[in-house]
């Protein structure tokens, strides 16, 4: 799996950070999110699929094949 980030989109809600901070975490200056880990492991990818589908802003995408 690869995620990708769209920072511009993003509105700082934080939602991803508290579902999987293994994978966000958040710019200590404006708040918006910060990519991890853009190819975490296995065990993480039900978490990251919650953090995609939680995000108010769908910054968030994910590649399931790469
Ligand atoms: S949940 Fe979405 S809007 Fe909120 S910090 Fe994460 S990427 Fe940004």
């Amino acid at each position: 799996m690869r995620v990708d980030v769209d920072r511009a989109k993003c509105c700082g809600a934080g939602m991803c950070t508290l579902t999987e901070p293994l994978v966000f975490d958040q710019s200590p200056e404006d708040g918006t999110v910060v990519l991890l880990r853009p190819h975490p492991p296995e065990e993480l990818w039900d978490s990251v699929e919650e953090c995609a589908r939680v995000c108010p802003s769908q910054a968030i995408s994910l590649d399931e094949h790469a």
